[in-house]
């Protein structure tokens, strides 16, 4: 284990794998693993929207759109949220969350991040992320 938790997870449990490729990954994070919520995030160390090159940001947008759309027929959200903050974790990652048609308006927006220590759960959270990463690799029709 480092002090940075996005560089940890390539280290993850294969349940918490959500997708991968050679320069992107998703995964749920053990401290965040609420159903809905996922860490997307470059593969290697690299701070800030500096960090990554052309080449590496040149598939974030492809893998962001899939996974999106995944979350949301996983789980019926309206939305997904993507929040970056930096403030934690420089390396180059975001918070991905699904925003579901029920969230109470004070917890709309970064105000759901209020909600972490009560509706983590682990067990469901792997459960709707093996639904996530089925969409990802289920072959188009
Ligand atoms: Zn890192």
């Amino acid at each position: 284990m480092s002090d940075c938790l996005p560089c940890d997870l390539e280290a993850a449990e294969s349940s918490a794998i959500i997708y991968r490729d050679e320069t992107w990954s998703c995964e749920i994070a053990d401290g965040y693993d609420v159903p809905g919520w996922f860490i997307l995030r470059l593969r290697r160390h690299a701070e800030g929207w500096a960090g990554p090159t052309v080449e590496e940001l040149s598939g974030f947008g492809p893998v962001s759109q899939k996974l999106a759309a995944a979350i949301q027929s996983a789980t019926g959200a309206i939305g997904t949220y993507f929040m970056s903050f930096g403030e934690n974790y420089p390396h180059f990652h975001f918070l991905v969350i699904a925003r579901g048609a029920d969230l109470p308006p004070d917890s709309r927006g970064a105000a759901i991040l209020a909600r972490r220590a009560d509706d983590r759960d682990l067990a469901a959270a792997l459960t709707v992320g093996a639904s996530v990463r089925y969409l990802l690799t289920a072959p188009t029709p």
